[in-house]
């Protein structure tokens, strides 16, 4: 049984989805538009536990009135996600402000974040921005093996998905091979990430972290099962899921 840590679940069908392997699975929103679907997913599927938070893309959504709803929903949440920094979107000061702005509230509420950082100038922005305040998790990790190391002395949780996968990224799997088992997470972030071999155009599904947990369990030299357990033990801690 694994637990996928980061997914946006309410974008797929329930037909497509197979929650046979999943303990349990993290549905993130990524803006004000989907708090609701967020959480009313969470609700109605009892294997999946809620974190809201403003992606990059949105910051400009990022107010009071996102931060007040999310702090009336306090009970119905284990993370502030999926929030982070892209500079590939514009409004980079914006997003800068919502980031400071989503790991105050984080700090406030107790909670962990799980983390968007796409090249490599965001990773550098968020060791300057980021001092420990909360739990990290750095969700579809890809940086290089220097980026990993200072994660990793940061402290910060690294959720690999579907790109392990993808034969061009060698480098990722030579990075997937120093992580502590303490810092090691795993996810899908469905509906995107598809891992390789699989139909393209497709939607990512929960169930094919089977292929990403495989990749890990071979790099690092250990059974599927090590890498099940591990990474539901951590997921468990970091997102203070119980059972
Ligand atoms: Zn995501």
């Amino acid at each position: 049984m694994f637990i996928d840590s980061h997914s946006h679940l309410f974008a797929i069908e329930d037909s497509k989805i197979d929650m046979a392997d999943i303990e349990k699975a993290l549905v993130f929103s990524y803006d004000v538009a989907n708090f609701d679907l967020a959480l009313d997913y969470c609700k109605k599927h009892e294997k999946c536990a809620c974190g809201l938070g403003i992606y990059p893309e949105f910051a400009l959504n990022y107010d009071q009135n996102a931060e007040n709803f999310i702090k009336a929903h306090r009970h119905d949440i284990v993370a502030i996600g999926e929030i982070g920094l892209d500079s590939t979107f514009p409004n980079y000061s914006k997003q800068i402000e919502a980031f400071l702005g989503q790991i105050a509230l984080a700090k406030e509420l107790n909670l962990p974040i799980s983390v968007h950082l796409r090249n490599l100038e965001d990773y550098q922005h968020f060791f300057d921005l980021f001092k420990r305040d909360v739990p990290c998790v750095l969700h579809a990790f890809h940086g290089d093996m220097n980026i990993a190391k200072r994660a990793i002395d940061l402290g910060c949780y690294i959720s690999f998905s579907g790109n392990l996968t993808y034969k061009r990224n060698v480098l990722l799997r030579e990075v997937a091979k120093i992580v502590p088992d303490a810092q090691l997470l795993i996810e899908t972030d469905s509906p995107s990430m598809l891992p390789a071999g699989l139909n393209r155009g497709e939607k990512n599904v929960p169930q094919n972290i089977v292929f990403t947990a495989k990749t890990l369990a071979t790099v690092r030299g250990v059974e599927l099962s090590d890498i099940c357990l591990l990474t539901s033990e951590n997921a468990k801690k970091v997102f203070k899921l119980e059972g």
